[in-house]
Parts: C-alpha cells; sequence; structure tokens
C-alpha cells in the first residue's frame, strides 16, 4: 500500500519524468534509461542507467541532508523512482569545477586537468533553444531570474554541495572532478537542491586507475564512445552503498 496516487504527467525530460501524485506536498520522479549528450544530438538506450541513477541520487541527496544542506528528496519509492517536494526550478544550471576538464577547457587557456583551487563557479542558462548559455551577472539580473540575495544564497549551496560530495567521493577513491545541480523554491519559498545528483551530471575519477580513459566513472564513458557506461555507473553504486546501503523508502 502507498500513501499517494500516482496523478497525471507534469514534465518529461531527457533522463526523468516528473508526474503529479494526490497529495500537493509529494511530486514522483521516474529515471529514465535514455542517455543524451550534445544537446541530445547523441541519444541512446541504456538498460540499467535509470535504477543507477535513481539509487545514486537518492543516497548522496541523503549525504547532502545529514550535512544540513536542504534538497527536494522525500525518499525512494522503487528501484528507478523517488519521491520528492515540488519545486519551482530556477532555470540556471550551477556547475562547480575542482579540476577543469570538458567545456571550460574548450573555451579558456585552462588545460585540462589543472586543480581549481578555489572551486570556480559557473552559472549556465538552462534552455536548449539557446544551448544553455554561460550567464553573467548582468545577464540573470537582465532575466529577472533570481534577486541578488538569492543568487548569493544558491552560489552558498553550491560550494556546500561541493565540500561535502568532495570529502564523501574521497573516501570511496573517486575524485569529483566537476559536477551540475539544479535548484528550486519549495512551497514556502525555501531553495533547495533539486533534480538529480549521478554519474550523467557529476564527472568522477576512479582516484586507483592511472590511465586517463579507464579511470573515467561517468558520462564522459557515453559521450567520448568509451563503452562500459552501465558497468561504470554500477562502480560508483557499489562504492556509494558501501557508506549509505539502505536509504530510506518512502511511505
Ligand atoms: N553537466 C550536466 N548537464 C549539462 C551540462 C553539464 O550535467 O547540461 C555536467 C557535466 O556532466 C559535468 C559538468 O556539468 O560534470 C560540467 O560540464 P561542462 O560545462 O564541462 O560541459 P560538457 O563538457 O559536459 O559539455
Amino acid at each position: 500500500m502507498t500513501a499517494y496516487t500516482l496523478g497525471t504527467l507534469l514534465y518529461e525530460g531527457k533522463a526523468k519524468r516528473v508526474f503529479q501524485t494526490d497529495r500537493p506536498d509529494l511530486v514522483a520522479v521516474e529515471y529514465k534509461d535514455d542517455a543524451t549528450a550534445f544537446n541530445a544530438l547523441k541519444k541512446a538506450q541504456l538498460a540499467g542507467k535509470g535504477e543507477l541513477n535513481c539509487q545514486i541520487s537518492a543516497r548522496l541527496f541523503e549525504l547532502l541532508e545529514r550535512e544540513g544542506i536542504p534538497t527536494h528528496y522525500r525518499g525512494l519509492q522503487d528501484r528507478h523512482w523517488m519521491l520528492v517536494k515540488p519545486v519551482r526550478i530556477v532555470p540556471v544550471e550551477v556547475v562547480i569545477r575542482n579540476i577543469a576538464f570538458g567545456s571550460l577547457c574548450k573555451q579558456m587557456p585552462i588545460g585540462p586537468g589543472t586543480p581549481l583551487e578555489p572551486p570556480l563557479l559557473d552559472l549556465y542558462y538552462k534552455d536548449d533553444a539557446f544551448g544553455d548559455p554561460l550567464l553573467t551577472e548582468a545577464r540573470l539580473a537582465r532575466l529577472g531570474l533570481l534577486t541578488d540575495e538569492q543568487r548569493v544564497e544558491l552560489e552558498r549551496l553550491a560550494h556546500a554541495v561541493n565540500g561535502a560530495l568532495l570529502r564523501f567521493f574521497a573516501d570511496i577513491g573517486l575524485q569529483l572532478v566537476d559536477f551540475k545541480i539544479e535548484l528550486g523554491f519549495t512551497a514556502d519559498g525555501q531553495l533547495v537542491v533539486a533534480d538529480e545528483i549521478s554519474p550523467d551530471t557529476c564527472r568522477l575519477w576512479d582516484l586507483q586507475v592511472s590511465d586517463a580513459r579507464d579511470r573515467i566513472l561517468d558520462k564522459d564513458r557515453f559521450r567520448q564512445d568509451l563503452g562500459g557506461v552501465v558497468e561504470a555507473y554500477g562502480e560508483v553504486l557499489k562504492r556509494v552503498q558501501g557508506v549509505c546501503p539502505e536509504p530510506r523508502i518512502y511511505g
């Protein structure tokens, strides 16, 4: 018996579907097996990816909660379903980079692998039609997406997430290279970490492996056609499970 009934589809994204429930304080998220990259120019179905990302995300949200960082997460439901608080997503992708890689190295004279201390925080406007462009403070203000105070809070939360995840992943032999998070406002106006935190949204390198390709345990395996994508995500889950074996089940 569940404490809620599934309602209509609210939103379908590239990797997830979001459903209303009969409870106003509860939204259900289904993680899909679809993989996309390069603004959906590259697509594939990867059997098991949805479940792995759901299971990894649930545990990472619980870790953040334990660190006092508010998130939308309420609990797992099933292998590839979780329940979350309804939020109004801020259309800003917040990226924190600890090591230079990916788009940064294509846009700036910074070599791949350069340590970034302090970590670099970049904000991008979340809109596929515009190709998720880099935001400036002035553009953010012009679009009226956040007040100055809200931007400061969003950046504070993102740095707190980075601190918690960096330590957590290091303890399980993974280097957190960079990651993207999305945040949203709850009904009572609190800014919380939302969306997902998984190898689709984080770059993770195996600290025990020196080969630059073999150490990749994230979506770059898909982007670069390295193979073994689901196996790599499975390895991340195995290590995360070692620290957080039993996430809570909602209801
Ligand atoms: N990222 C993401 N969704 C996006 C863009 C980036 O989850 O739409 C993640 C990506 O997986 C990486 C980090 O954000 O962990 C930084 O990505 P980057 O800006 O280097 O872009 P990319 O090289 O992935 O195009």
